[in-house]
């Protein structure tokens, strides 16, 4: 048993609880209690002291695409199409090495900004790449990240219509026959899972109708969700009016891929009548600040998705396209983004908290167990410190973390066990994940 005390205390519960002092206990994989004060009782529990600290739930990341990490710093000055056009190239090359490196660089950023459940969008699989699926999971286990892998895929390349080149897309039934497999041997839909697989195809550019209709059927006959990309750019939506004569967010409805077991990465381009759409069928929402923002793709709506009652969770996204691949920054990105579309009341630093972390839940459809810290829920705590020269004399918690500097973590907690710990990663070694990818990243510049 481990209890957390003195420390100020975020609950993000459905009536917004905090405490200024309080407390949160910790047995096996579950919290046994949350309140102000100290906890009385478990004498022999190993006791934390949260003095200057904030005790929040871990944060979710919920758009990632892990192999990312081993391409950063390209196409720097291109629009989605143009990044993508130079970096499929380069991503033709990977393989269940670069996938490993990659993606256990890119979970420890994650791990040491906060986050404590991460998804990954995978949607590039060479034919002589190995079980890169295999290797990423292998990743988050060993830096102990509960993780939901999206299966992902892409069949429409340039010769027919599509946007990527032959050398990374599929053949339809293969990718259905493999996301089948995927799901087979790593989803776990037992309580406290700590591997989940979601069905993902890439986007409207990349995919055929066929596959986005088949995915969906599926995907809901295992009983898995769905994720994909859409409505992120302008030059997607005028693809989409001319391939299929709609708007995105209609040609996902006409595909069967609006639903509350549906969560989109971006929705940054939505009239009135698509945010409607999404709030009505409780399609959740990945938004993607940081990445909206390197790839100059436009400011989503989110204060009139919350209006709209739709779930929204906040995405690192891949770090090709945001190369700070952190999650905690997000949180304010996501405020400075709400504010610069509609003002400063537009996002408050505790709906902003609750996008990273119930709102995330929400996407992935486990709500019921992770996003906020109430008994019975899994044990996935951040403990932030606050009391440093970047938050200090702040006098509200949760403004010093979103609005302040990243802050340290003191503890990070998932399921229970310890992942960082005084700012350091307790699972696996900082520097060598760092040469790793180096490594990973040379590799892939350097076959060019
Ligand atoms: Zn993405």
């Amino acid at each position: 048993m481990i209890v957390i005390e003195h420390c100020a205390v975020s609950t993000v519960d459905g009536a917004g609880t905090e405490h200024a002092d309080g407390h949160v206990a910790v047995e096996g994989d579950r919290i046994v209690a949350v309140g102000p004060g100290r906890y009385e009782g478990a004498p022999d529990a190993t006791r934390v002291d949260g003095t200057g600290c904030l005790a929040t739930p871990g944060l979710v990341n919920t758009h990632h695409h892990l192999y990312q990490s081993a391409t950063r710093g390209y196409a720097q000055q291109e629009i989605l199409f143009g990044w993508l056009k130079e970096l499929y190239p380069v991503w033709a090359r990977i393989d269940a090495g670069t996938v490993h490196a990659a993606a256990t660089a890119g979970l420890a950023q994650l791990a040491l900004s906060g986050c404590t459940t991460s998804t990954d969008h995978h949607y590039v699989f060479p034919r002589d790449g190995g079980d890169v699926l295999a290797a990423e999971i292998e990743a988050a286990a060993a830096v102990g990240l509960r993780f939901h892998p999206c299966r992902g895929s892409m069949d429409l390349s340039v010769k027919d219509g599509g946007l990527p080149p032959d050398s990374v897309v599929e053949d339809t039934d293969a990718a259905l026959a493999a996301t089948k497999d995927a799901i087979d041997r790593f989803h776990d839909p037992s309580p406290g899972a700590m591997v989940r697989i979601a069905v993902a195809p890439c986007s409207p550019f990349s995919v055929t109708p066929r596959l986005m209709r088949e995915a969906a059927d599926l995907a809901r006959s295992e009983g898995v969700r769905l994720h994909t990309h859409l409505a992120e750019t302008v030059e997607e939506e005028a693809y989409c009016r001319e391939v299929h004569g709609c708007t995105p967010v209609d040609h996902a409805e006409s595909l069967g891929w609006l639903g509350d077991d549906v969560w989109l990465a971006h929705a940054v381009h939505l009239d009135p009548g698509a945010i409607a759409k999404l709030g009505a069928t409780g399609t959740g929402v990945a938004h993607c600040p940081s990445s909206n923002g390197r790839l100059g793709a436009g400011l989503a709506p989110v204060r009139d998705l919350l209006d709209a009652r739709v779930p929204v969770g906040l995405g690192v996204d891949g770090a090709a396209s945001q190369e700070a691949g952190q999650l905690g920054p997000e949180l304010r990105q996501a405020l400075y983004l709400a504010r610069l579309r509609g003002g400063p009341a537009a996002l408050t630093a505790r709906e902003s908290l609750a996008l990273g972390t119930i709102g995330g839940a929400r996407c992935l459809g486990r709500a019921d167990e992770l996003g906020s810290l109430e008994v019975g829920k899994l044990a996935d705590v951040a403990l932030w410190r606050l009391d440093g020269i970047g938050h200090a004399g702040i006098d509200d918690p949760v403004a010093a973390l979103v609005f302040g500097p990243p802050a340290p973590l003191r503890l990070l907690l998932v399921g229970g066990r310890a992942v960082v710990q005084d700012g350091a990663l307790s699972t696996v070694d900082e520097a060598m994940a760092a040469a790793a990818l180096t490594r990973a990243a040379r590799k892939l510049r350097e076959a060019r």
